[in-house]
């Protein structure tokens, strides 16, 4: 069966696709991270290798091999993938080199299964020459292969490669879905799941990885107790922070998309609280206190950091000068209350 929650029309599309025989040479999978493009990818692998009756079974050694990344007709091609040492290698693009081989193993016929799948995992970080020299292989389709390409960003990639795939889009599936699949398929506690649902933002492949290791919902709470030192701290303290988070900038600027992107479900659900419409806040295991520090604030200061929020988020895309931007973004923040702190 398919691993992939929600994306019902895609879903559909596929096996009438698998149904008819009429499966693409290359296809492109777009949709914001953890949305499920690469277990789709990877059910899709199983589908075409599977030895069972209603592919993909899930039980088969096929399937199975391929669930645990062992079955030598199914690659995974990014930024992260092992050296010939063995070790896991971390680079800023893929590169020519890992393309070729692919094109040198794609001419090869399948080693253990029926079709050989190539999934480019993070398609938007092929080099020029790489994308180029794909672009020849999928030019010309070889049987029993296809390449699935999985992005974030597909603006990113040159229009003939796209042109060149069948491209299917991966959108956020419904708070209400996500909840009842962890509840119901996984026997994720219903608080919990409820929490989780709104916290990833559709994305269920976040929601099940926060359900099953502890540590990033311990790094959330983490980041919430920084927030809140902020919000009744001094502007020493708020100067250092946005030093030191424009120093993380220029290392691991996801890291600082992620801690912004969690101070805006913060201050929204702040709003949310103040006009009265706390039951589709985001932190619901912070309803209590949300409200209790919503008299802090003034709606229109709310939507003063709102949008101060935004704009820094815009400026640093545009690659202001991150130090200076955090700064601003800092000083400008309404200060709460220190007998009114959320802990
Ligand atoms: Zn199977």
């Amino acid at each position: 069966m398919w691993q992939v929650v929600g994306q019902d029309r895609t879903l559909l599309l596929l096996q009438r696709s698998l149904e008819k025989g009429a499966i693409a040479h290359a296809y492109l999978f777009t949709g914001p991270p953890h949305v499920g493009k690469m277990t789709l990818a990877l059910n899709l692998a199983q589908a075409l290798n599977c030895e069972a009756s209603e592919p993909p079974c899930g039980d088969c050694s096929s399937c199975q091999r391929i669930g645990s990344a062992k079955h030598a007709d199914v690659q995974i091609i990014g930024l992260t993938s092992a050296g010939n040492t063995g070790e896991a290698k971390t680079r800023t693009e893929i590169s020519i080199n890992q393309i070729r081989q692919v094109q040198h193993q794609a001419n090869l016929p399948p080693f253990e299964g029926k079709c050989k799948v190539f999934i480019i995992d993070g398609a938007e970080h092929l080099s020029i020459e790489a994308a180029n020299c794909l672009l020849k292989t999928l030019e010309e389709p070889v049987g029993r292969v296809v390449f699935i390409l999985l992005t974030a960003n597909d603006s990113l990639l040159p229009a003939t490669v796209i042109s060149r795939c069948q491209r299917l889009e991966l959108l956020p599936i419904a708070t209400g879905e996500v909840e009842t699949a962890l509840s119901g398929c996984w026997g994720i506690e219903p608080q919990k799941a409820k929490l989780l649902a709104r916290l990833c933002h559709g994305c269920f492949g976040w929601a099940l990885s926060a359900a099953l290791d502890d540590s990033l919902l311990e790094q959330r709470s983490e980041r919430l107790d920084r927030l809140l030192d902020i919000i009744i701290g001094d502007y020493e303290e708020r100067f250092t922070y946005a030093a030191e988070l424009a120093d993380q900038f220029s290392r691991r600027r996801g890291l600082v998309w992620e801690i912004l992107d969690l101070w805006l479900d913060f201050w929204r659900d702040l709003l949310l609280v103040k006009v009265g419409f706390g039951e589709a806040i985001t932190n619901v295991d912070l309803e209590a206190k949300l409200a209790d520090l919503a008299r802090d604030f003034s709606l229109v200061e709310i939507r003063a950091v709102i949008s101060s929020l935004q704009a820094a988020g815009d400026e640093l895309q545009q690659n202001a000068n991150p130090r200076l931007v955090l700064e601003v973004l800092m000083l400008g923040m309404p200060r709460g209350q220190g007998d009114r702190v959320i802990r």
